[in-house]
């Protein structure tokens, strides 16, 4: 193949083990220091194994799969040799497709493959439901529904994810403005925002820009980070914080009690909102859940208000009521919601 790229073919093989037993002798055999030198050189193997098992293969395409599996081992795995099979190939063929149709989304050209859902924030005083979380995804056609857990991940590797958090924002825009125009201007819009979008320099005037339009929106509006940002980062995430706080946004600490941050942290970090992890109200009614219980109270003595996120039953409801809890969010109250129905929510 290319300078340090070699292409070995095997004719007739019993199985892919067998192949892979010749891919690791192979390997045992350059373990040692490379000999007629000098210095000790050590030379680092790696191994893609594809597989010819269609007679009308092409050349072509068994280099560019092997040379797929060589990037895969060089960028992804601590392995050194992979089987390039039909599986990898369409996770990369899935891949490919959706990081299209995020370029589309973000270019105008297909805007309705983005769509946002809307879960409701029961407020626990008043009764009410006082806000909602925007939770993106991403309908492609003969793809389906693409859930954020992946396509997210995929926006963070491919450097899509300040573009696509741009489309998000102006969609929750129009959301809040919706809401405004049905009589609802008190309720608030949490939306996520990656650590890679909070810590880029032209976030803040990305965001100016994009609430030009409509800026008394910014007081209905929450912007959710993860505490990973922070750690590492505080100066210049807090400095983005403090701009974005001046133009009326609050900002929740997601996920709290999954990082490593402690409750002494969180004095020094520029928020309103901690969103306790649904892991821990997950434990109320099995374990012990006397840390729930601190870190509302915790929280509330440092000013916060506390959401509990994942709370699926009455249960964990009753408990999170009694300890003072603020918010609720879970399918006990509802699942996330299309925007027409979450308006008829209210
Ligand atoms: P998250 O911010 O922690 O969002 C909560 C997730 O928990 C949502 O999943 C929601 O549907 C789910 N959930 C809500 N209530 C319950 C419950 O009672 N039980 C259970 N088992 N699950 C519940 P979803 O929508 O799949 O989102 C997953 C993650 O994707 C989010 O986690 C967030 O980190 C990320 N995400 C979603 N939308 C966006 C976005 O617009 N931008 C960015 N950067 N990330 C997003
Ligand atoms: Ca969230
Ligand atoms: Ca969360």
């Amino acid at each position: 193949m290319v300078a340090d790229k070699f292409v070995i073919v095997v004719n007739r093989h019993a199985s892919i083990a067998e192949l892979e037993n010749l891919a690791r002798r192979i390997i045992e055999d350059y373990e040692n220091p490379a000999i007629n030198t000098h210095k000790h050189e050590y030379l680092n193997l790696k191994i893609a194994i594809c597989e010819i098992y269609d007679p009308s293969f092409s050349v072509g395409r068994v280099l560019h799969d092997a040379s797929i599996g060589i990037d895969t081992l060089e960028n992804y795995t601590s392995q050194d040799i992979i089987v390039f099979t039909h599986g990898i190939r369409n996770a990369l063929l899935r891949e490919e497709t959706i990081e299209k149709a995020m370029i589309s989304t973000i270019a105008g050209e297909h805007k309705e493959y983005l769509l946002l859902h809307y879960q409701p924030l029961f407020d626990v005083k008043t009764n009410n439901i006082v806000g909602f979380e925007a939770l993106a995804r991403l309908t492609i056609p003969d793809t389906g529904l693409v859930t954020p857990a992946e396509f997210i991940n995929i926006a963070e590797r491919r450097n899509l994810i300040f573009p696509l958090g741009n489309a998000i924002l102006k969609e929750v825009f129009e959301f809040l403005r919706q809401l405004k125009d049905s009589g609802h201007s008190d309720v608030f819009v949490s939306v996520n925002i990656s650590g890679l979008q909070l810590l880029r320099d032209e976030f803040v005037d990305a965001v100016r820009k994009i609430i030009s339009s409509f800026p008394e929106g910014c007081k209905s509006l929450v912007f959710e980070i993860t505490e990973s940002v922070l750690v590492g980062n505080l100066e210049i995430a807090n400095k983005n914080l403090k701009e974005l706080r001046e133009l009326g946004i609050s900002i929740a600490l997601d996920d709290f009690g999954t990082g490593y941050s402690s409750l002494a942290e969180l004095c020094d970090m520029d928020i309103n909102v901690l969103k306790i992890d649904h892991t821990f109200i997950g434990r109320i009614g099995q374990n012990d859940p006397i840390i729930t219980q601190d870190i509302i109270t915790m929280a509330h003595r440092l000013g916060l208000k506390v959401v509990a996120e994942g709370v699926e039953s009455e249960q964990q409801m009753k408990y999170l009521t009694e300890h003072g809890c603020d918010i609720i969010q879970g399918y006990y109250i509802s699942k996330p919601l299309s925007e027409h129905d979450a308006i008829n929510f209210l």
